[in-house]
């Protein structure tokens, strides 16, 4: 049982670089990121590149957008009124915000321009329309509990319910 496949919780040691080489990401050191496997915790290109890989295995695969958070959308760039952004003292480019998607689901916005009273606001995710490189060793790979079979998600600390 120490081949990646779904339902087992894999544990990870990963860089996440973009096309540039600057590094985006990584877990911490000497603190694998565990997750479920087969249960869209982590996106589609990083999961089948791990698909059938052992612990120990080291493995670095370059991701295309499609395969990871999507095309940068153009639709999803709009300019607004500052004045929307009420209870923010200073509306800086890089600031996020929780927003409300077309069918009312949460999505995050980032400020990506502001100019005098308006500001450009991006609700695509920060990686969209990126190519990622992940370089990534496998550093465990367990059974999942029941409960987090259902739950669909690993149960560590911090999770209680
Ligand atoms: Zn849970």
């Amino acid at each position: 049982m120490s081949q990646v496949a779904n339902d087992l919780v894999i544990a990870i040691n990963y860089t996440l670089t973009n096309a540039a080489g600057e590094v985006l990401d990584q877990s911490d050191e000497g603190q694998p990121m565990e997750y479920l496997h087969g249960a869209e915790n982590i996106i589609p290109g990083l999961e089948n590149a791990l698909t059938g890989k052992t612990a120990g295995d080291k493995v670095q695969v370059t991701i295309q957008p499609e395969d990871a958070y999507g095309e940068h959308m153009p639709e999803m760039v709009q300019q607004v009124p500052a004045e929307m952004f009420q209870g923010v003292d200073q509306v800086e480019p890089g600031m996020a915000f929780q927003s409300a998607g077309p069918d009312g689901e949460p999505m995050m916005i980032t400020v990506s321009a502001v100019e005098g009273d308006m500001v450009t606001i991006d609700g695509n995710h920060p990686l969209a329309g990126q190519v990622l490189n992940f370089d990534v060793e496998i550093a465990g790979v367990r059974e999942a509990t029941d409960d987090e079979k259902q739950h669909s998600h690993v149960h560590g600390e911090g999770c209680n319910h």
